[in-house]
């Protein structure tokens, strides 16, 4: 008997495991892939390491999360930029005087306030209803035009005045000529990669891998007191109210014969004409490697139907109430789960919020303090 079953050897599945190993339980992780990892995993090819589920870029405010994470890696410095493509011509993101600089030949902060003045002068939310009321709010429209409306209609699958204006906070806007995609006081990628620092958050923890816990979900739950899912809420239910959203994703990696194929990790391809959200190379997530050849991938968002990836949640209001009708009904059948992680959760967490959340639920759960 076990004192708990985590299901899934994601980021959020590891935190937990190694926090009640840490803490005298006995812990099982079960992973239905044949390796650990979740969506962060990475694998090294000839001297590349290959983020395989998308990019990944640690960073955080939270100094907690930073100091528990540098227990298991080393992180080299990295401050992740993004270049945006529109037609022929590359714009800095997120929205900052170089975008200004960019798009209007502005040069001063004055000049962008301008810019954005006129624009607003023209059509502004006082309180934005969706996505693209939010960002012509923030940016107007010529911007929004340009660099928001093809990228999130693809990434989405939706019209932008179909989706929530929320997920636009997650880009900022400055009046500086800051090209840093993210405002976080810590940032690195893992010296080794993501693979190896799970591996290390999971040393001397049972897992098994290849084994999938719905399958025989009826004789797991008698094994442990605490079940830890951080699985996709709807098909540990068989789908019995229905199916949430999600957004899946189809990734396309190649290796070329060139030492440098863009100049940096990621450029965003904001035009609806350009099937994929974003090209990585993955070389450049660590400055200065000198390989001879280099390795991309491209990103195509896809929808989501049972058997594929979920990556996203799709949060509106119809999954909102049926996400939670889920949890409900989770707590009655199945009494000993606890539901954890993006998917667990339904939420759309960056990494330091899983490692935050994963913390919270071992000191609330484990008596840890
Ligand atoms: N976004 C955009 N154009 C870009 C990059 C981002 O319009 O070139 C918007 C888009 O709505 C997206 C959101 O910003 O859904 C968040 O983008 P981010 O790159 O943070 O997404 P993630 O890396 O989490 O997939």
């Amino acid at each position: 008997m076990y004192n708990l079953i985590v299901i899934g050897a994601g980021l959020y599945g590891a935190v937990v495991a190694h926090q009640a190993k840490v803490h005298g339980l006995r812990c099982l992780v079960l992973e239905r892939r044949q390796h650990v990892g979740g969506n962060i995993r990475d694998e090294w090819m000839d001297g590349i390491c290959v983020h395989q589920y998308g990019a990944h870029i640690f960073h955080t405010d939270n100094e907690m999360v930073w100091l528990f994470m540098n227990r298991f890696c080393r992180f080299v410095p990295y401050i992740h930029t993004v270049l945006a493509r529109a037609g022929r011509k590359l714009y800095h993101l997120p929205f900052n005087l170089s975008t200004f600089y960019d798009v209007y030949g502005v040069l001063h902060p004055d000049g962008a306030a301008e810019m954005l003045e006129r624009e607003f002068r023209k059509e502004y939310y006082e309180h934005p209803r969706n996505l693209e009321e939010k960002a012509v709010s923030l940016i107007g429209r010529t911007l929004y035009e340009l660099l928001i409306k093809g990228y999130t209609e693809k990434q989405w699958g939706k019209k932008a005045t179909e989706l929530s204006p929320e997920l636009i906070n997650r880009l900022p806007v400055r009046d500086t000529f800051d090209n840093r995609y993210f405002n976080d006081r810590y940032q690195g990628i893992p010296e080794e990669g993501y693979s190896r620092m799970i591996e290390k958050m999971l040393d001397g923890i049972e897992v098994r891998t290849g084994v999938d816990f719905l399958e025989n979900r009826d004789y797991w739950i008698t094994q442990a007191k605490e079940i830890v899912y951080t699985g996709t809420v709807d098909e540990l239910m068989d789908y019995r109210l229905g199916e949430l959203g999600y957004r899946s994703l189809r990734f396309e990696t190649e290796r070329l014969e060139m030492s440098n194929y863009q100049g940096m990790a990621v450029i965003n391809e904001t035009g609806a004409d350009v099937p994929y959200t974003r090209t990585i190379e993955h070389k450049h997530f660590y400055y200065n490697n000198s390989t001879s050849h280099t390795i991309v991938t491209r990103e195509y968002p896809m929808a989501w139907k049972p058997g594929r990836e979920p990556y996203y949640a799709i949060n509106d209001k119809r999954n909102g109430h049926l996400y939670d009708e889920y949890c409900r009904l989770i707590r009655a059948v199945y009494p000993s789960i606890r539901l954890g992680g993006r998917l667990g959760c339904y939420q759309y967490y960056d990494m330091d919020d899983v490692v935050a959340k994963a913390l919270q639920e071992a000191t609330l759960n484990y008596q840890i303090n």
